[in-house]
């Protein structure tokens, strides 16, 4: 064999895209199929969720705004305006303290690799979520670095930060640089979602560990999915202005989930710093490996989405539009959270988002036996994944009583 070592180990396991097209053609052939895999937002019929105004801000796109190389950071327009969504109204506060950069990427994979790539060493321990979206284990192993977990919820089902501070503990003892990633709002796979005081403890984290450099990769790739009401999350991202100067943070943006535009590949890596040169290092090194890696992003995608945030009125049309999907997927988490308390199936702590899950021993093998009942899902290695928002409300009814009957065969 010609592969090198390292590559001949590389095969990906639990392929969410490649089974959600198995679950696709099976739903093809049988509408009984519940299709539960894929993070792709999904209407009551089945088809595909386009933001209406996603499609008039493409169609309005000039030849050049579609089909024009751009430089590898991206545009200056677009790196603005993706600070601007991030932060908001607090943005003004933040630049007071902070400095702030962003850089273009192919989707939130893009901007994950980014980060890993710059800022872990080989052989670094960095922390991930217990509950995660498991591609962050690929791309452990593609960058050679040790993954290792944090229980995400405590014996109250509260965002276990004492569980952080007793890993930093152990892991500061080998490196002075720790990465602690935190998927949040909706996080992937739980749809859990943080409150103000887990931040506040975070960048209490930071100040009672004045020896370790901390930097938190904070995942936010369902930002807008939370709450109707953006600027509760947007709040909680300016408190970490407060963080002290051995930490920094690292926002990861996705314009496939923010803006359905899970094709066009776009995405964005941010960093929030109070040291100005720390931010120029970042601005530096981002440009240098995004040329390597991949070149330029997507112009369309990229164009676009600066028009959906800058321009005013298309702005509204988006807040609009996104109020309703956060209510079409509220509607089938409660019909589902009430069906699996009708049948007894415990959940995790969910609160908003486009996933629930299903604790169990074995989830690999119940997710290939459900496939029997015309179930198709997602495992973790700790839980079952259901993606409500791929399904339709009278799914999310029937589905609980399916595997709580499959559960108790086994
Ligand atoms: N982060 C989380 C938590 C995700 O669930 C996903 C996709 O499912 C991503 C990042 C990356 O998404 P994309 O690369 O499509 O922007």
């Amino acid at each position: 064999m010609f592969i090198n070592s390292d590559a001949k180990d590389k095969s990906l396991k639990n392929n969410i895209l490649a089974l959600a097209k198995e679950a696709t053609e099976a739903k093809k052939l049988d509408d009984l199929v519940i299709n539960a895999t894929s993070g792709t937002l999904k209407n009551e019929d089945g088809s595909l969720y386009v933001f209406s105004v996603v499609e008039k801000a493409m169609n309005s796109l000039s030849p050049n705004e579609k089909y024009a190389y751009v430089n590898s950071a991206g545009t200056p327009e677009y790196r603005n305006a993706v600070i601007q969504k991030v932060f908001g109204k607090y943005l003004d506060d933040i630049k007071k303290e902070c400095y702030l950069e962003a850089i273009a990427t192919p989707g939130g994979t893009g901007a994950l690799n980014l980060a890993f790539t710059n800022y872990v060493d080989r052989g670094d321990v960095v922390l991930f979520p217990n509950h995660m979206w498991e591609n962050y284990l690929n791309c452990a192993q593609e960058m050679e670095f040790i993954p290792q977990t944090y229980q995400l919820f405590d014996e109250e089902d509260r965002f276990d930060i004492k569980d952080i501070i007793e890993q930093v503990k152990a892991i500061k003892t080998r490196q002075k640089r720790i990465m602690i990633l935190i998927n949040d709002p909706c996080e992937n796979p739980t749809g859990f979602c943080m409150v103000d005081e887990d931040y506040d403890n975070i960048i209490k984290l930071a100040k009672d560990n004045p020896d370790v450099d901390f930097v938190f990769l904070v995942d936010i790739a369902y930002i807008d999915f939370c709450n109707t009401n953006t600027d509760i999350v947007r709040n909680r991202f300016a408190k970490l202005k407060d963080l002290p100067d051995n930490a920094v943070t690292l926002f990861v943006f996705s314009g496939s989930k923010s803006f359905s535009l899970y094709g066009y590949r776009i995405g964005a890596l941010l960093i929030m710093t109070k040291d100005e040169k720390e931010a120029k290092a970042f601005a530096e090194a981002s440009n240098f490996s995004c040329r390597v890696k991949w070149s330029s992003v997507s112009t369309a995608g990229m164009n676009v989405i600066t028009k959906l945030i800058l321009n005013e009125e298309y702005n509204r049309e988006y807040e609009k539009e996104v109020k309703y999907v956060v209510s079409m997927l509220e509607e089938r988490s409660l019909v589902f959270l009430e069906a699996a308390k009708e049948v007894g199936l415990k959940v995790l702590p969910y609160k908003r988002g486009f996933f629930i899950c299903v604790p169990v021993n074995n989830p690999e093998e119940i997710r290939k036996k459900l496939i029997e009942n015309k179930v198709h899902l997602i495992s973790t290695k700790s839980c079952l994944r259901i993606a409500l928002c791929s399904m339709n409300k009278s799914e999310a009814k029937r589905l609980p009583k399916i595997i709580k009957d499959r559960l108790s065969k086994l």
